[in-house]
């Protein structure tokens, strides 16, 4: 069966081209798909004939809820979805005053074994495919009745690590006549495959680029972060200095703090250092504790921003959302896995 859904409207015409259809009717079926109908009998200005065609040939990808947690405090709900396969993944609607913001996932687990990330715990299953990440958006728009005007590839996975998927995805949700919801209005988060990097610069698309970085310094990062084994932290500078020159988009950098690895003085002066020339960003993000690692959250959060601060570097610190409902990377679809 063909996954019609993670189609582009390019390759949509050619296929109704192939069947004998006249073009428009890609454009049709494109927008009832990005609306999120669940079944073709839904599109009711096409022909018996041609539904029935379709429904053969083709299957609408779609999302169940097995779980949804919400809030208290602020409102921030998760969703555990499930696939069709039977796998699991998370998606995390932030409410700001500015708008509604989604956290996706784009692969099922994680293969990057960063040591303080529950999403890596049992490793990676699978890929997402094209219609599973933009579903993730459609669904929680649809399922909470509210707009969806930012998105940011943060959840379960390394976008980088499915690239072909993830530029897909962004095509699709960039359409005028899908979501259309605009680069600017899109983050992705990437551990630092350079090699990757420097692909995406190439597509010069106006997204903001985060880098999660953890540590300035290649002895402490290659401990809390295996892909340093292989992408040191001058091989991810470089890129991270080429991409800017490229698109002229500043990177963000995401340090999570962690007591006593990741969070001296030294390390503060230390990424200042790596962040002049490119007019980087620092995001302080206070550690999440996973119940699997031994890893505590710093207790200098504050001395270390005043540090960079110190230096010129712009820093903000992450607020925590959600954090009565295991908001956070990898922790709900763990507990689900754990129960069953
Ligand atoms: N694989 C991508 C995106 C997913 S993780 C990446 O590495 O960027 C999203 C962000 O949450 C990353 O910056 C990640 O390092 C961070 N993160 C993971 N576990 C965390 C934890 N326990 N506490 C704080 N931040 C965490």
């Amino acid at each position: 069966m063909i996954d019609i859904k993670s189609k582009n409207l390019t390759e949509m015409t050619a296929f109704f081209k192939e069947m004998g259809e006249p073009g428009f009717r890609a454009k049709q079926v494109f927008r009832w798909l990005h609306r999120g109908v669940t079944s073709f009998d839904e599109m009711s200005d096409l022909s018996k004939g041609l539904r029935e065609k379709l429904s053969a040939t083709c299957y609408i990808n779609s999302l169940k809820v097995e779980r949804k947690q919400v809030s208290a405090i602020d409102g921030t709900v998760k969703y555990l979805w499930r696939l069709p396969d039977d796998n699991c993944i998370e998606t995390v609607l932030m409410r700001y005053k500015h708008g509604n913001s989604v956290c996706i996932s784009s692969q099922v687990g994680c293969r990057m074994g960063c040591a303080f990330c529950a999403s890596t715990l049992g490793g990676k299953v699978r890929d997402l495919t094209p219609s599973e990440m933009l579903d993730q958006v459609m669904f929680t728009q649809l399922d909470s009745g509210e707009p969806i005007s930012n998105i940011v590839l943060m959840g379960i996975g390394e976008p980088l690590d499915n690239f072909d998927t993830v530029m897909r995805f962004l095509e699709l949700v960039n359409s005028p006549d899908g979501l259309n919801i605009g680069m600017r209005h899109i983050s992705l988060s990437t551990c630092g495959l350079a090699d990757k990097i420097d692909l995406l610069a190439q597509r010069k698309l106006q997204l903001t680029l985060s880098v999660s970085l953890h540590a300035p310094d290649n002895q402490t990062r290659s401990k809390i972060m295996p892909v340093n084994r292989s992408v040191c932290v001058e091989r991810l500078m470089e890129a991270c200095h080429n991409y800017f020159k490229i698109t002229g988009r500043r990177i963000s950098f995401e340090y999570a703090m962690i007591d006593g690895v990741n969070d001296s003085d030294a390390q503060a002066d230390l990424l200042a250092g790596l962040c002049r020339g490119m007019a980087a960003h620092v995001n302080l993000i206070p550690l999440n504790h996973v119940e699997e690692s031994p890893l505590k959250p710093s207790r200098r959060v504050k001395e270390f921003q005043r540090r960079l601060e110190g230096h010129g570097i712009t820093v903000t610190v992450r607020r925590r959302l959600g954090s009565d409902i295991d908001a956070s990377c990898g922790q709900l679809r763990r507990k689900a896995m754990q129960q069953q």
